[in-house]
């Protein structure tokens, strides 16, 4: 894939700051990043859009907005706002899309039901905001191991239905990572279509997956088909940004990020 399209979501470079991670990409002539709220607070969304702008760096996507169940109606109303301040800030930095990580079960509960409609109803109650600020959301389906406490949204058919309902402003962030095992995941990139599709993530699944979180592969050294994917995503005439995503506290996370994005750039051109 032509290195043009690659983005690198900025948890792959843990261990840079915000201002590390734009320049070190930039550097290397990556054109766009993914960016994350505790690292944008870190110097605040008007240096960070200074300095994206400085380097002619696009955000591929901001992260994250979503965590919408709740125990009681109190702790919903704080999630919503939330996602405002989160919406805010993508706005701030001219962001493609607000990810939405949607949210597990509230605690003690057993109900996920009950949790996917509070995920249905948050999304619709901060949609209007989001439109205003000119912000898509991007509902982004999570493997189902999360199912419980991060994204009981597990599937893209999900997701693609939550759409149908919410209407314009929502769209997916497909990751390879939490999709590639799906029987209708092609049926459900073409019914996502070029308009739907907001972001699309790539990493690998590399056995044995020593930690639900914190370890993803790199690209070509798993059991992901990514170029397959890719042409999916791409029959659909999606034309956009190819985000490396990788979270990987024992590996990746412990190299010289500098190394990591120059194979990040090797990967990309030879898997994706
Ligand atoms: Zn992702």
């Amino acid at each position: 894939m032509d290195l043009a399209r690659l983005s690198i979501n900025q948890m792959t470079t843990n261990q840079w700051t915000l201002r590390e991670s734009i320049e070190g990409y930039a550097r290397e002539g990556v054109r766009a990043i993914g960016v994350w709220r505790d690292k944008l607070a870190e110097c605040g969304p008007n240096q960070a859009r200074k300095i994206l702008q400085d380097h002619g760096m696009t955000v591929s996507g901001h992260f994250r907005g979503g965590f919408f169940p709740a125990e009681d109606a109190k702790g919903f109303q704080a999630n919503l706002d939330e996602n405002r301040r989160a919406i805010d800030e993508a706005a701030a930095i001219d962001a493609e899309c607000l990810v939405l990580v949607v949210g597990g079960l509230p605690k003690g509960s057993r109900d996920i039901d009950e949790a996917r409609k509070m995920v249905r109803d948050g999304i619709a109650e901060v949609l209007p905001y989001a439109r205003s600020a000119g912000v898509p959301l991007a509902i982004e389906p999570l493997h189902p191991m999360y199912a419980a406490d991060r994204s009981c949204v597990n599937t893209l058919a999900q997701a693609n239905d939550l759409c149908d309902e919410l209407g314009e402003g929502v769209g997916i962030a497909l990751d390879v990572y939490h999709t590639w095992w799906d029987p209708c995941l092609e049926r459900e990139i073409k019914r996502a279509g070029k308009d739907r599709i907001l972001a699309f993530h790539v990493s690998d699944w590399v056995l044995p997956v020593t930690d639900l979180l914190l370890d993803r592969g790199m690209i070509g050294d798993g059991a992901i088909d990514v170029r397959r994917i890719r042409e999916w995503v791409g029959e659909t005439g999606y034309a956009g940004f190819i985000e490396v995503e990788i979270f990987s506290g024992e590996n990746w996370w412990k190299k010289d990020p500098r190394e990591v994005v120059r194979i990040c750039k090797e990967r990309f051109e030879q898997y994706v």
